[in-house]
């Protein structure tokens, strides 16, 4: 570090001792690459807070500019502006280690405009995504005349902040676009007091190196701030860029409704709705191609993505590429190398609560991002969010499959997905009609893990609301919806513990029938299998006469017209249950 930062960091000392609480400011520094876990560790087993702080700074010392600039910045994110202001004269421009980091076509002027503003630096390990990233700075581009915003919006984890600090790692973009400066706020959930301290501290932040005469006391409520924010950006900085960090609620955005240019990142896509101004939207995919997230874990084992062991490409495979779990597995796998098969099989188990990770991300493990995500639903959405984890992987529902489950309006159930969707909680199709929804296989999991007691219970609801929906006739229609019942209805069933159920469904010469006609009789044929166990504790001779009959007269089923089942059904044998039920149809109908 040099001579002047350490300097002042020595004088800074004891008022940083009496007022930090370290491990806030280390999660940061963690994540910027200039803490190690072992050193966060040691700092944690001290055992006050000033203890902590007083061992934190000196950790600090020993290190280089990046340090100072770290801690300066964690600063000002954690709202210590006036301790921050006493590290701000003596910021270092640029320190050896930041130039290379910067090295790829980043002058040292961006950097230091960069770290001004607060934004983050890059993971230490860290894979390119340009096409992600050329599109934020496209959408950025069309800010350079005129304010608004642009939403960079994804579900937890997707990487949008990263990719947010990584689109402003540009000369020609800062030189075309935002010349005044930017400037990163991490808002995150809060409430209306610890906003009015972020604006606060970026008011602060803005009003740095002003005359005295101008300098103001800070704003008392989050009107007064945002007053003053509008004064400053409309007078001081009109080309600036303000970064919002994962926006959660959109009185948070009209807080920063001052006609200035916003980037946001948000799992949540309609915020801007309720502001004013020219908007736009990059969606976040929630995976990385398996190259990149191969090439994740290899950095973090500082190998070669082609050396990397087999169960490298399944820990990929099974949470879908998603950056932060891989990276959440990467930085394991560092401190305990030969644990592959061990994070492998955590991850099958769906045993998040154990994948810890000591960064900056807000939350520890993904479950609990996924839990963040969903305390913010009212209740009852809660409840209904719940009943997903009955959602089967990779299968998509539409909404009217759901408008059954509820016992809600089509439309009511619409206005209800859409805000799931918006909040990347779950996912929409738009390339089918109607629209079909599907959870990300991690949510699923999740969901499940959370309402493992429940399960059972949840099915059984989808069976009863069928049964009570569809009392008098059974689906027909063909559409998505009927597809689904006919698809799905005995696998929940199965999963409810309704056996009886199970097999007056599967045992009915009528259900044998209908579905045939809607879907063929290979998946029928597949029921008797896969629910054959099930089935078999009632009677296994009537399950080898139904799944005998689909076998013989499959291809007739597939027919089209459709053939009489009945006819087809009275060549069984007589001793068969098949014949029965349909001689007694046959009788039935000769009745009426
Ligand atoms: P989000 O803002 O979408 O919740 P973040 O941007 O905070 O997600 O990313 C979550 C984590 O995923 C990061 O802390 C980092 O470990 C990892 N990550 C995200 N993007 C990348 C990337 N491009 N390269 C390497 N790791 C990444």
């Amino acid at each position: 570090m040099e001579e002047r930062a350490r300097s002042c960091l020595l004088r800074s000392k004891a008022t940083l001792e009496q007022d930090i609480k370290a491990s806030y400011l280390m999660d940061h520094m963690v994540s910027d690459g200039v803490l190690t876990n072992d050193e966060e560790a040691m700092v944690l087993n001290k055992v006050t807070r000033r203890e902590q702080a007083a061992a934190l700074l000196e950790v600090l010392l020993r290190k280089d500019n990046r340090a100072y600039i770290s801690l300066y910045n964690a600063l000002i994110r954690e709202s210590y502006g006036d301790l921050a202001n006493l590290l701000h004269s003596d910021l270092p421009l640029l320190s050896p280690e930041g130039e290379r980091s910067f090295a790829d076509g980043v002058s040292p002027s961006v950097q230091a405009i960069l770290s001004d503003g607060g934004v983050p630096q890059r993971p230490v390990v860290f894979v390119s995504r340009p096409a992600l990233l050329n599109l934020i700075r496209q959408k950025l581009y069309q800010l350079q005349k005129t304010s608004g915003w642009v939403t960079v919006f994804g579900m937890a984890g997707s990487g949008k902040s990263v990719m947010a600090a990584e689109a402003v790692r540009d000369h020609a973009l800062i030189k075309d676009c935002f010349p005044d400066g930017i400037h990163w706020l991490s808002v995150g959930q809060c409430e209306r007091s610890d906003l009015l301290v972020r604006m606060q501290s970026l008011c602060f932040r803005l009003e740095q190196g002003q005359s005295s005469e101008a300098s103001h006391r800070p704003p008392c409520s989050v009107e007064e701030a945002k007053e003053r924010l509008r004064f400053l950006i409309l007078r001081r900085f009109p080309r600036s860029l303000l970064i919002l960090d994962d926006v959660w609620d959109s009185s948070v955005l009209r807080s920063f409704d001052i006609q200035c240019r916003v980037l946001l990142t948000t799992r949540n896509r309609g915020l801007t709705d309720s502001v004013s101004g020219t908007r736009f939207e990059v969606p976040v995919e929630n995976g990385l191609d398996e190259d990149k997230a191969l090439e994740i874990l290899s950095l973090y084992v500082n190998g070669k993505p082609q050396k990397l062991p087999e169960q490298a490409r399944s820990i990929v495979s099974e949470c879908k590429g998603s950056p932060l779990v891989v990276s959440l597995i990467g930085a394991l796998l560092r401190e305990f190398p030969d644990r592959w098969s061990y994070y492998l099989r955590l991850l099958q188990r769906k045993q998040f609560k154990r994948i810890r990770k000591s960064s900056s991300y807000d939350y520890e493990a993904l479950d609990q991002a996924m839990d963040a995500s969903l305390q913010v639903l009212e209740p009852e959405h809660q409840n209904l969010y719940r009943d997903l984890s009955i959602m089967q992987k990779d299968i998509k529902v539409p909404a009217k499959v759901l408008s059954v489950l509820w016992g809600l309006e089509l439309e009511e159930v619409e206005d209800v997905l859409q805000e799931f969707v918006n909040k990347s909680l779950l996912f929409r199709d738009c390339n089918q009609r109607p629209y079909l929804y599907y959870l990300h296989d991690l949510q699923l999991d999740f969901l499940t893990e959370q309402n493992r007691d429940q399960i059972a219970e949840l099915h059984k609801k989808m069976v009863r609301q069928y049964q009570k929906f569809y009392n008098e006739s059974p689906p027909s229609s063909g559409d998505k919806e009927c597809l689904y019942w006919y698809h799905f209805l005995p696998y929940h069933m199965a999963k409810a513990g309704l056996s009886k159920e199970l097999y007056s469904l599967m045992f009915s010469l009528d259900w044998v029938k209908e579905k045939a006609q809607v879907m063929g009789s290979a998946h029928l044929i597949n029921d008797y299998v896969e629910y054959g166990e099930i089935l078999d504790k009632e009677n296994s001779e009537v399950r080898l006469q139904f799944q005998e009959f689909l076998s013989l007269n499959g291809h007739q089923l597939e027919q089209r017209p459709f053939p009489d089942v009945v006819q087809l059904a009275l060549s069984q044998p007589a001793c068969s249950e098949v014949y029965r039920q349909a001689a007694l149809s046959g009788l039935g109908e000769q009745k009426q």
